[in-house]
């Protein structure tokens, strides 16, 4: 399977980072070794000083497709969970800088936890989805889907025109504003509509 991830797909966080906001979506991956299940720890990396959490609503991909039109993407997907994109920060910003490709800041191993899936059908409105991470039991990134610049169908349609979507791929579909540095003995957990899915700490 393959991780895909969407950069800047929130208007507040591209701006928080300097950045433009897109006029097409910002797209990156991670490879499956990126992937950290059952609230397992994450051990902190010796070649970041600037590790950053960023919480995102995560899509699951239900069935293969190519060239999807963005009407029927929702047929591609029946289930979400919600993750962290974690980024050397430090890193990227050198990397940016030199105009070269973000993996070693993004796609490092565990740099994706990823809670347990919901299945959509027990959703009321995915495009209107509140979520949120919390720092050592302080709010620190709350977000809800209908700020997406792009939506998770239009991302579906995007990306599919690159890439052959695979049962089990997972989509990153975006951070919203207050992204932000972790030290060792930290506690993250996420929360989608209040309800605690997944903690991580900083070992
Ligand atoms: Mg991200």
């Amino acid at each position: 399977m393959k991780i895909l991830a969407i950069g800047r797909n929130y208007v507040d966080h591209a701006k928080e980072l300097n950045n433009a906001v897109p006029t097409k979506p910002v797209i990156f991956s991670k490879p499956d070794s990126a992937l950290l299940k059952d609230n397992k720890p994450f051990y902190y990396p010796d070649f970041t000083n600037d590790l950053h959490y960023e919480v995102e609503i995560v899509v699951k991909i239900n069935k293969l497709g190519k060239n999807i039109d963005v009407k029927f993407a929702n047929r591609y997907y029946d289930k979400i969970a919600i993750g962290i994109d974690f980024t050397a920060r430090d890193l990227q910003n050198e990397l940016k800088q030199k105009g070269l490709p973000w993996d070693l800041a993004k796609g490092f191993d565990s740099s994706a936890p990823i809670s347990e899936f919901i299945n959509i059908s027990e959703i009321k409105d995915l495009s209107n989805l509140n979520f949120s991470l919390d720092k050592n039991s302080e709010t620190v990134q709350e977000g809800n889907t209908k700020d997406m610049i792009f939506s998770i169908d239009e991302i579906i349609a995007f990306v599919s025109k690159y890439f052959t979507l695979k049962i089990g791929d997972l989509i990153y579909t975006g951070t919203p504003k207050g992204v932000g540095p972790v030290v060792i003995g930290d506690k993250l957990v996420t929360k989608i509509e209040g309800k605690e899915m997944l903690s991580v700490e900083i070992k």
